[in-house]
């Protein structure tokens, strides 16, 4: 088996850990797809990177609705959106939220008949809010969500039941997942019919 070594990770792989360049001697790029897969993830986690995601989908989901494209480019894009305070303050959720696909930022139109331009603009909304389905659902990627057990306090009977997971306690009770993130965010919110906390923020009272 023909092997590479990564020129990041220093692991030795088989070759077909790594794309093909037809610019190298070998065919094939000196990092492995792992490490580059991991470049892009992060940059994509940072502002700048989010920017992009969003420039990009705005082409996409302009070109699928009919509307002209972006007339500024994703450098203009994203010097009108950094100084942005509301921008900075979904970002920050986003990040805390262990990059929440639902939770990312989005620019939320004035008129949604048109597309999207300066003056179209209205105020930054998170996915969830703004109503999206996945232009592009991160929620497959394991690494997205650090996994954290949580408790739930229910508002009628006060009994708790303990998940080992946001998704899971979701999953099991029916309840929209950026809403439980929600409420286990912020005090003051429900979900489901119940409080939420981080498990490790409390310890489970025996029932
Ligand atoms: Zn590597």
């Amino acid at each position: 088996m023909e092997t590479k070594t990564c020129s990041k990770c220093r692991i030795t792989k088989p070759l077909s850990e790594f794309q093909s360049d037809s610019t190298k001697r070998d065919g094939h790029h000196n990092m492995c797809k792992a490490c580059k897969n991991a470049i892009r993830r992060d940059y994509a986690r940072t502002k700048e990177g989010m920017l992009k995601t969003i420039y990009k989908d705005q082409h996409y989901s302009s070109k699928k609705r009919g509307h002209q494209p972006p007339k500024y480019t994703l450098q203009e894009f994203i010097a009108w959106a950094l100084p942005q305070k509301e921008l900075d303050i979904l970002y920050k959720q986003w990040v805390e939220s262990g990059y929440y696909h639902r939770l990312r930022p989005t620019f939320d139109r004035a008129d949604d008949s048109k597309g999207y331009s300066f003056g179209n603009f209205n105020k930054w909304m998170t996915r969830y809010d703004n109503g999206l389905k996945g232009v592009r659902d991160h929620a497959n990627d394991p690494k997205a969500h650090p996994i954290k057990p949580v408790i739930g306090v229910n508002l009628k009977t006060h009994i708790q039941m303990w998940f080992p997971s946001l998704t899971l306690a979701a999953k099991t009770l029916h309840i929209n997942k950026g809403n439980l993130w929600l409420a286990l965010n912020n005090s003051n919110r429900t979900a489901g019919g119940f409080k939420w906390e981080y498990a490790n923020k409390k310890e489970l009272v025996a029932q």
